[in-house]
């Protein structure tokens, strides 16, 4: 049987944090979390900029 542990720690869970076994590591796994979901990189370039150009140049065929 495969039991549950938790993730930060590697402990028993608790109902009351699972899947975690207290709060402070459900937060320190939270704080992982978001840290990461927050440094996405910046790849809001221009999409519309980047068309134009390739645009006129694909366009002239036959
Ligand atoms: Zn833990």
């Amino acid at each position: 049987m495969k039991s549950p542990s938790c993730a930060t720690c590697g402990k028993p869970p608790v109902a009351r944090y699972s899947p975690f076994c207290s709060l402070r590591c459900a937060d320190a796994d939270l704080g992982r979390w978001f840290g990461e979901v927050y440094r996405v990189p910046d790849t809001t370039a221009d999409p519309d900029a980047m068309k134009g150009s390739d645009d006129e140049d694909g366009g002239v065929t036959g």
